[in-house]
């Protein structure tokens, strides 16, 4: 089998709020083959840079478009793709935007190989551990404090044992920051797990008093407190509170993953199959992970296709925590993308079976939200 067209897909819905939220928009990856077999893939990143990296030309031997560099090649021959694309555009895709691109694509290439043998990508990859997962679903704050409170209640009412609330307004100020806390674990009642992402929010001292403020309200985790880049920071919050510090979505390679776990000491490994350099380096990461005794979660607020991808990927590795999914009430682009819904069930996504990634792109969005 060869590989014979490598498409990247700008779909964007037609109002975009200016919020926190990936689900507005998204660059899908298309991989076409000599056999008739497509696969899909998904890249959460600066949409048209990533396009660029992916669809460009050959500039030189360390700077070309990903698709110039696999055109022909047998898409079961992962590994070794994954290594020429990345030795290929070393120049713009050793970190950021450039990895972004090979994620999509790396991700199309195991849903090809799923769909060549008839197998869901898990079983590719080894996996098997669950026959569902635990998820979370996963929601920016409300507007305030009593209207996350009524939030809280309406996911507990739909059956979610789990519940993240993410980014503004968190950070505005500090009776804010513990007001927000203290009413997403009153509605969500006592048995609820509460997962904090502050969004970037504070500095190091700040972050570790607002571990500390949060204890009686007993968080799963506090995420994405700093920077990425503060390393140092994030060593000094982790050393001085209990609380689970959880951080990746920023993070591309594996070698920026190790900063995070060795100099950050962070205890959750969140990893973005979409940015992540997908299925080939994501398991190299899980696996660096399980070395240090760490869990690892996945990040996605994009697409069913990243949803599908990470159930793959954490049904493959034996150090997984819990599962993030996207639940938010207002309808995105993100139901339009696939032809099929993942659905959680009693707080659980089932696993798929289906072959490849389980997803179908679904070709009226392409029509309809496709921008050239
Ligand atoms: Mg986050």
């Amino acid at each position: 089998m060869k590989i014979t067209d490598v498409e990247a897909i700008y779909l964007r819905a037609d109002h975009v709020r200016e919020q926190c939220d990936s689900g507005q928009d998204a660059l899908v990856v298309r991989v076409s083959t000599d056999a008739g077999i497509t696969g899909i893939g998904e890249v959460d990143s600066n949409p048209f840079a990533a396009k660029g990296a992916i669809e460009g030309p050959f500039s030189h031997t360390v700077a070309s478009g990903l698709k110039e560099l696999i055109l022909g090649e047998d898409p079961f021959e992962t590994a070794k793709i994954w290594n020429k694309m990345y030795t290929g555009n070393i120049y713009g895709g050793r970190r950021g935007v450039g990895f972004h691109a090979i994620s999509g694509i790396d991700m199309a290439l195991w849903d090809i190989k799923g769909k060549a043998l008839g197998l869901p990508v898990w079983k590719l990859l080894g996996g098997g551990f669950h026959e569902s997962l635990r998820c979370y679903a996963s929601s920016l704050w409300g507007p305030t404090p009593a209207d996350t409170h009524d939030l809280a209640r309406r996911y507990v009412d739909r059956g979610f044992g789990a519940v993240k609330f993410g980014w503004d307004p968190m950070g505005r100020d500090e009776a804010t920051d513990i007001a927000l806390v203290r009413e997403a674990r009153a509605g969500l009642g006592k048995d609820a797990e509460l997962l904090v992402d502050a969004g970037l929010a504070w500095d190091a001292k700040t972050a570790i008093r607002r571990a500390r403020s949060f204890e009686e309200y007993r968080i799963f985790w506090l995420e994405e407190p700093l920077i990425p880049d503060d390393y140092e920071g994030y060593r000094r919050l982790s050393e001085a509170v209990d609380t689970r510090i959880a951080a990746g979505e920023e993070e591309s390679s594996r070698a920026s993953f190790l900063d995070l776990m060795d100099r950050g000491k962070i205890d959750v490994v969140q990893i973005d199959l979409t940015r992540a350099g997908g299925f080939t380096e994501a398991l190299k990461i899980a696996s660096l992970a399980q070395d240090r005794g760490l869990s690892v979660a996945n990040h996605g607020f994009t697409t069913y296709i990243n949803v599908a991808a990470a159930l793959h990927f954490l049904n493959s590795i034996p150090n997984t925590l819990i599962v993030e999914f996207v639940a938010e009430e207002q309808t995105t682009l993100r139901d339009f993308v696939t032809m099929q819904r993942v659905e959680a069930r009693d707080g659980q996504l089932p696993v798929p079976q289906e072959p490849g990634l389980g997803v179908d792109l679904n070709e009226e969005a392409l029509e309809r939200f496709a921008v050239r």
